[in-house]
């Protein structure tokens, strides 16, 4: 597997308490480190903080666990604008941020950030679909547990002192963490553990999507809630009590890669 052109560390705060976190839970930093593939230079840096619009209200715990202040979000921009901010950011770059086979990928410390939370922020902030780059992602977690071989449970904390390295600023604090995912990167590239697509956002953590149905006809509006071509004709066959089989948008067959790409209304007929 060919590498990547950049490597970009993502890593989200969010709103949080002692025990269950706000329902819904909301980013309240989005921050990045641009790494060159080749070299694992640092370029540049990304920072904003996000303004969570649920629970407006920081609690304590999340000033205190983050480091990140009342002012802090009050100032921010809401999650979509601040997610475009972002995107702007990586075409400022060169980085594509449309089409499959981008050569570029986001590297997190976990699943967390782009299986469950940026899924969760996208369906509460009405998203009716996922960007291209955050459908697939490098866990540095997976690269970690093959260079240690040890079935230790790889914190961020305990990655770096493995590796012999300092964590630096603070922990918890998004660009700072982003930083430090940076340097467990380059200490795991240099110990010869490559760096390759560890996981991809499964097909039913996509947003809600409200889709048009038409078949001999007759129309139905469904919300498809799995970007996959069983569920969708499995609910066309409900919503016309008859066997659909097969699906087209525009001039073309449906398939998996077609349905992700679906925005919220969308014409489909099926037969
Ligand atoms: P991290 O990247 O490890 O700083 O964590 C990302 C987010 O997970 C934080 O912004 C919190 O919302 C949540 N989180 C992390 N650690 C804790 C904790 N010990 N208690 C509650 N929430 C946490
Ligand atoms: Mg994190
Ligand atoms: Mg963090």
């Amino acid at each position: 597997m060919a590498s990547f052109s950049h490597l970009v560390v993502l890593d989200f705060e969010a709103t949080c308490d002692e025990r269950e976190p706000p329902d819904p839970q909301e980013i309240i930093e989005l921050p990045s480190v641009l790494l060159d593939g080749a070299t694992l230079e640092v370029l540049d840096e990304f920072e904003t903080f996000v303004r969570p619009v649920h629970h407006p209200t920081l609690t304590s715990f999340c000033t205190a666990l983050t480091s990140i202040t009342q002012a802090d979000v009050d100032a921010a921009p809401p999650f979509p604008a601040a997610l475009e901010a972002h995107l702007a950011w990586l075409r400022s770059h060169g980085l594509p941020t449309e089409g499959d086979a981008l050569p570029w990928a986001f590297v997190t410390c976990g699943d967390w950030d782009l299986r469950t939370m940026l899924p969760a922020q996208l369906a509460t902030a009405g998203f009716d679909h996922v960007p291209a780059p955050h459908r697939r992602w490098i866990n540095v977690k997976v690269p970690f547990r093959r260079w240690d071989g040890k079935m230790r449970r790889a914190g961020m904390a305990r990655m770096l002192e493995a590796l012999g390295l300092e964590l630096e600023g603070r922990h918890h604090r998004g660009i700072d963490d982003c930083r430090n995912i940076a340097k467990i990167v380059r200490a795991l590239v240099a110990r010869h553990q490559p760096m390759e697509i560890t996981a991809e956002l499964p097909a039913s953590r996509y947003p809600p999507l409200p889709l048009v149905l038409e078949r001999e006809g007759e129309r139905a509006e469904i919300v498809l809630g799995k970007r996959a071509l069983p569920s969708l004709l499995g609910a066309a066959s409900g919503a016309f009590r008859a066997q659909a089989t097969r699906a087209f948008h525009g001039d073309g067959p449906l398939d998996d890669a077609g349905l992700r790409e679906l925005r919220s209304g969308a014409l489909v007929r099926v037969e």
